[in-house]
């Protein structure tokens, strides 16, 4: 059991150590996630104005040759009207050349409305395109900075990660979990020291009873305030002198 929870106490030394140089990245990690958020926001945004604006220009094109095939129509059925030879022929032709004119003029009408509208996408997305550049450069800078204070403690962090790895090899799973949530949950320190009588994480005061259990080093005990596990300053002294 003393071993189990020096071991557990040294992971605690390790990440405590490791939560240190995250620090010192400040909020510099959180800054990056949140330009790349907004970049993505408004570069999806320009990437769908583009989109529909590609599309509509396939769209005009199209309208286009349709367009020119009913022109071509159109003087074919007038041609035709020249020779027709009676009334209902007249009419059918007449009918014809009607709907080819009405139909031509639809697309038309279209193909300018779709015009204005790329127009407006077009403005949108120039006045869209600054911003992104803006968000971009300050992105850089604040990876610059990320880069140069994670790059300085590179050699530390891979020393810790190492030795963490080692640590947590020798723990065993159902600990290991416990040890995760109550860090997690409690951001931080998931196993501490008693001192003058209280837990040191929340600095309620500790049974007497439960003290001369604890200094036995024979349980795993939780702080019944804060759920912390609590072991002795003889624990933390271990942990320490394994770790030199
Ligand atoms: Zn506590």
């Amino acid at each position: 059991m003393l071993n189990k929870l020096v071991t557990l106490f040294s992971l605690q030394i390790i990440d405590d150590e490791l939560d240190e140089l995250e620090e010192l990245r400040g909020d510099l990690p959180l800054r990056v996630n949140g330009l790349n958020a907004k970049i993505k926001d408004i570069q999806d945004q320009i990437d769908e104005k583009e989109k529909t604006k590609a599309e509509s220009l396939i769209q005009r094109k199209t309208n286009e040759s349709e367009i020119e095939r009913l022109d071509e129509n159109l003087k074919k059925f007038k041609a035709q009207l020249y020779k027709v030879r009676n009334n209902k022929e007249y009419d059918a032709l007449t009918k014809e050349i009607d709907h080819s004119e009405s139909e031509i003029e639809r697309l038309k009408t279209e193909n300018d409305e779709m015009e204005i509208n790329s127009e407006i996408l077009k403005n949108e997305i120039e006045e869209l395109t600054p911003g992104v550049e803006q968000l971009n450069s300050d992105l850089d800078e604040n990876q610059v900075e990320l880069k140069k204070i994670i790059k300085a403690n590179e050699i530390e962090e891979t020393r810790l990660k190492e030795k963490r790895a080692k640590i947590v090899a020798e723990i065993k799973k159902p600990d290991l979990n416990v040890y995760t949530r109550i860090r997690k949950a409690l951001k931080g320190k998931a196993i501490v020291t008693i001192q003058r009588s209280a837990c040191s994480g929340c600095h309620n005061i500790v049974p007497s009873q439960r003290q001369i259990e604890l200094r036995q080093n024979r349980r795993l005990f939780t702080c019944e305030s804060c759920g912390r596990i609590l072991v002795s300053a003889e624990i933390a002294e271990e942990a320490a002198k394994s770790l030199s």
